[in-house]
């Protein structure tokens, strides 16, 4: 959903603000793509992901609509993203009726001058009211995404936010998100060089975050996403998992085995496309069997499920980022702060002839996570998993 009250002063995405008219013709747009698609022999959804912008900030009775022209199978997982400000009593109903079992909320922080500083139109008091409201309709899980890093947030301040998060929001959530700030080229944050996030301090953030969230129960299941257990995200893990997916809107992104392919950007010229029957797509890129195999192990690094041990070399500098078990190795807190680091380092898969480190040549592996810290690769820096639909 490419609509936004207001626009963040870090976000890239392919949203806009003071479109609303354009609300009721975007989701018909969709709802024509999407019948082209199972006209096409497109099949029902097991998971799906309504993602923004805002998808809050359409009425209510529109989401609705969006909703009946999604096709899914008997269980589907099926998420929308809402910010705080603008979960209503009537939204959080008709979400219900409609068949979403789970709400991601913007929350971002809980201190206003940490909000302020990212941009943020809302406060605390609307965090806690859209929670409550999303617990009293009976939602099966919900998430909180968080963001750290932001400018004028100290340690304590991000400790607040996530023990505020844990203890104070009622329902607590069963599962938080928590990004590193990242400085997109051409946001107002990238041009204001005094808000620009510090890595030595975003790394310390994410540890505290670890801490925090797994000492209630939270566990981390990829770099950025902490669950209890049967609250993880079954569409992003399968993004993760190289899956294949749908993705619907304006410059919404599509796999299949291999083949990925992106739609027009511009809501308008999406509008024109989609409600007259013509494809959307404004490229396309395509995988062959040993890039995806790559992939599937750079993805799969960044989960629990690790890669297999034979995966990475047996280096001494890996010794403290991987836990070697079970024929796997899985990234330690440390070696999450590196997770790119270490995956310049898996082995190219076998059968394609001598299996080699990917990139590597003559670079040597960070000594330690204080010396690699330095080099910007921390985690949440990936925001979204590249593989996954974009907004
Ligand atoms: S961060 Fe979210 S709410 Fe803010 S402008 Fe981007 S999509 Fe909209």
């Amino acid at each position: 959903m490419p609509f936004c009250t207001r626009r963040c002063d870090y976000c890239a995405f392919a949203t806009w603000s003071g479109r609303d008219e354009l609300m009721g013709a975007y989701v018909a747009a969709c709802r024509s793509e999407m019948a082209r698609a199972y006209d096409e022999g497109l099949g029902p959804a097991a998971t799906v992901f309504v993602g923004g912008g805002t998808p809050s900030t359409l009425p209510p009775d529109l989401l609705v609509e969006l909703l009946e022209g999604v096709r899914r199978v008997e269980g589907a997982e099926v998420t929308v993203e809402c910010n705080p400000e603008s979960t209503s009593q009537a939204l959080v109903a008709a979400m219900r009726e409609s068949g979403v079992t789970r709400v991601s909320l913007g929350v971002q922080s809980l201190q206003e001058h940490v909000l302020a500083g990212l941009g943020r139109h809302h406060g605390p008091g609307d965090v806690e009211r859209a929670v409550a409201l999303v617990g009293a309709a009976g939602f099966e899980t919900f998430n909180v995404d968080l963001i750290y890093g932001g400018a004028g947030e100290t340690e304590d301040d991000w400790r607040r936010t996530l023990e505020g998060v844990l203890r104070d929001l009622d329902p607590p959530p069963p599962h938080v998100s928590a990004y590193a700030l990242t400085v997109e080229p051409g946001t107002p944050l990238w041009r204001d060089a005094a808000r620009h996030p510090d890595d030595d301090v975003q790394a310390d953030r994410y540890l505290l975050a670890d801490a925090t969230l797994s000492a209630s129960g939270l566990e981390w299941y990829e770099i950025s996403n902490f669950a209890r257990p049967g609250h993880e995200c079954r569409h992003n893990l399968s993004c993760w998992r190289q899956g294949d997916y749908r993705g619907f809107g304006c410059a919404a992104h599509s796999h299949s085995a291999g083949r990925r392919w992106w739609n027009i950007r511009s809501i308008e010229r999406y509008i024109t496309a989609a409600s007259s029957g013509r494809p959307a797509v404004a490229g396309e890129q395509r995988l062959g069997p040993r890039a995806r195999a790559v992939e599937a192990l750079r993805l799969s690094l960044r989960t629990r499920d690790g890669v297999p041990g034979s995966a990475l070399p047996d280096l001494p500098e890996l010794e403290d980022l991987l836990d070697r078990r079970d024929g796997r190795a899985v990234l330690t807190p440390r070696g999450r702060l590196l997770a790119n680091e270490v995956a310049l380092r898996l082995l190219e898969p076998e059968g394609g002839g001598r299996r080699r480190p990917r990139n590597v040549a003559a670079r040597p592996a960070a000594r330690s996570a204080g010396a690699a810290r330095s080099t910007g690769r921390i985690p949440g820096k990936l925001r979204r998993p590249d593989c996954c639909p974009a907004p």
